[in-house]
Formats: structure tokens, sequence, C-alpha cells
């Protein structure tokens, strides 16, 4: 009698284990992600910008601009480093981005390149920057002399 329940038990465990094969392959071969993807798909890399987009987003939301973009690129960066300690060379890539985005946003702040990239102008009578369609200065009311 044992010897039967065993039996039993063995086919049922066969069968489950067959079917749950047979489950797999079928969601395998139903996969909708195209044949070139899927080595993408597959990278660390991908998954990693895909992680650290997701926390700089969390941080531009809890914290705003660029600072909270700063924090959540930060944090996301220490919890892939504390998941996968064996990672690459993607933690070194983003400490240099974190360390330079922020001379690079100061650098900008005060040159010709970062004006142009936002778009304003400096105002001759009070130094401050204002919109390059300004026509008046927002802070002493300077008109500024419009060439077209
Ligand atoms: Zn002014």
């Amino acid at each position: 009698m044992p010897q039967l329940f065993n039996d039993l038990l063995d086919k049922l465990q066969k069968s489950i284990h067959d079917g749950w094969t047979g489950v797999k392959e079928a969601i395998l071969s139903l996969n909708p992600i195209p044949e070139p993807i899927r080595p993408i798909l597959s990278s660390r890399y991908f998954w990693f910008v895909v992680w650290i987009a997701a926390f700089s987003t969390l941080g531009r939301n809890l914290f705003g601009g660029r600072v909270g973009n700063w924090i959540g690129l930060s944090v996301g960066g220490g919890v892939w480093y504390w998941i996968m300690p064996h990672s690459g060379p993607e933690l070194p890539i983003l400490i240099i981005v974190l360390i330079a985005s922020p001379i690079l946003g100061a650098w900008l702040n005060h040159t010709k390149l970062g004006r142009l990239v936002r778009g304003t102008k400096i105002c001759p009578d009070c130094a401050e920057e204002v919109k390059v369609k300004a026509k008046v200065c927002k802070y002493c009311s300077y008109r500024f002399v419009i060439v077209s």
C-alpha cells in the first residue's frame, strides 16, 4: 500500500513538473518582446539606467528640481550597490556624474553658454538675469533696446 502511495505521489509530482514546464514554455513562446531587444533587456546596464531614472524622478517629485534629482540619483546608486554588491563600472560612472553635475551646473550658471541654454540675458543696469525676449527688466525697469 505505501508503495502504491509513493508511486502515485511520484506521478503527481512529475505531472505538476511537466505541466509547469509546459506553461513556462508556452509563456516564453508567446513572448511579445522581439528577438533583437532581448539582449538589451537582459543587460544589467539597461536596468541600472531604468532604476536610476526612476529614483531621480522620485527625488524630483519629493524634493524638487536639481537637488531632488541629485538626491534621487545618490539614493538609487546606494540601493543598487546594496542589492548588487558586485556591480561593474556603472557605479563609478554614476559617482563621477554626481560629482561633476553640480560643478557643471554652477559653472553654467555663470557663463554665456548657460544663459543661452536658459534663454536669458543680463540687464546692463542692475546685472540681474532676465529673459531674452524681455523688453523691460523686471528688477529695475530698464528698457532694453530691441534690435530687429
Ligand atoms: Zn535691471
